[in-house]
């Protein structure tokens, strides 16, 4: 085995993010059972306010920069790259996040060895770094070997938990000088959601159209739906892509993580990318004219019907009941 791995420090807005506590957490692990050095790089500006709590790493090695205060991908492969070539190490664990998930590639051509995407688990074992990493949407599970300690490990977020890796203890840290190059890409502004609009991730119930609502005035099925029975109507990719809902309705891997008290799946497949947003939902009811279709299998209840048949009659049902 090597003699140390390096992951990367994710924050925003002068908070550590979570991530980052589950990466420390996994790799603190890895670190005890391979007796390796874990090195956690923390590069922004006034980065001293982000290293409380990072004590579980053996050091944390700073860069402090104005022009990292939003760095772009390639300036924190550049980064990861020259600390790695300083120490001697290419093992690497960062975030699979939309912040961080450009970095692996960068960082995987500079330094010549393979990145293991979509990683759900890692572990040492017998002389060996694990990972166990998602293909083809999450359908397929595969076990990654690692012998030599060269690899960039990008973990997916919410693998692990990040109790863990927090630490009431100030880390013992070392500044590293780097100079970021001249880059072509440059961070403007965040674009925050509207905020005037609903949060699906605080709602107890949702009523979710898919492309199974066939157009954007059906949604007033969905809405009617929601008049009576509580909730706010989100949805899967292909309604937000159509323009019939906005972005932030969207549940799913590139949406939101869903767990409402109920989810009402209206012509929805079931899709591994949908799927990974609701499965932790309390119960799930779908509707669905094809009986074969996977969200059959995540569902509690299911109802095999035509959406413009049933959801109208549901609708008048639970407001006769009301009363
Ligand atoms: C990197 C990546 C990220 C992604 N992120 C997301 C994401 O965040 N969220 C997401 O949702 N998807 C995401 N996707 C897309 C995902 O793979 C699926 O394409 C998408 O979830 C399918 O949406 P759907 O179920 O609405 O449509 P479809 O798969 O087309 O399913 C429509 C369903 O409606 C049913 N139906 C049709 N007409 C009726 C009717 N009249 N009554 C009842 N049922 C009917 C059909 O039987 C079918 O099961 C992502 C894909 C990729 C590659």
């Amino acid at each position: 085995m090597g003699n140390g791995i390096i992951i990367y420090i994710e924050h925003l807005r002068g908070i550590v993010s979570d991530i980052s506590f589950e990466i420390l957490g996994a790799a603190r692990k890895i670190a005890d059972d391979a007796k390796m050095t874990l090195y956690a790089v923390v590069a922004g500006k006034k980065v001293d306010a982000l290293l409380p709590g990072l004590g579980k790493a053996d050091k944390v090695i700073t860069i402090e920069d104005d022009s990292l205060e939003m760095p772009t991908p390639r300036a924190i492969a550049d980064i990861l790259n020259a600390v790695g070539s300083a120490k001697g190490i290419s093992l690497y664990m960062i975030g699979g996040t939309n912040i961080s998930s450009g970095i692996g590639v960068i960082l995987s051509v500079k330094q010549k060895i393979p990145l293991i995407n979509l990683c759900k688990n890692i572990r040492y074992d017998d002389g060996a770094i694990i990972a166990t990493n998602q293909l083809f949407g999450g359908k397929i599970l595969s076990e990654v070997k690692i012998e030599d300690s060269k690899g960039i490990f990008c973990i997916n977020p919410g693998s692990f938990k990040s109790e863990p890796g927090k630490s009431g203890t100030f880390p013992q840290t070392e500044t590293f000088e780097f100079k970021s190059k001249e880059s072509k890409l440059k961070f403007i502004k965040i674009i925050e959601p509207d905020l005037s609009d609903v949060d699906i991730s605080k709602e107890e119930i949702l009523v979710s159209v898919g492309r199974g609502i066939g157009s954007q005035d059906n949604i007033s099925l969905a809405e009617d739906l929601v008049a009576v029975l509580g909730g706010a109507v989100s949805a899967s990719r292909p309604v937000i892509d159509q323009g019939w809902l906005p972005l932030n309705r969207q549940v799913g891997k590139s949406g939101m993580i869903v767990k409402p008290k109920l989810y009402l799946a209206l012509g929805i497949s079931g899709a591994p990318e949908h799927v990974e947003g609701m499965k932790d939902s309390s119960l799930i009811v779908a509707i669905n004219k094809d009986p074969a279709a996977p969200i059959f299998n995540f569902a509690h209840y299911g109802l095999c019907a035509e959406i413009e048949d049933i959801v109208p009659v549901l609708t008048d049902c639970i407001r006769n009941k009301k009363g």
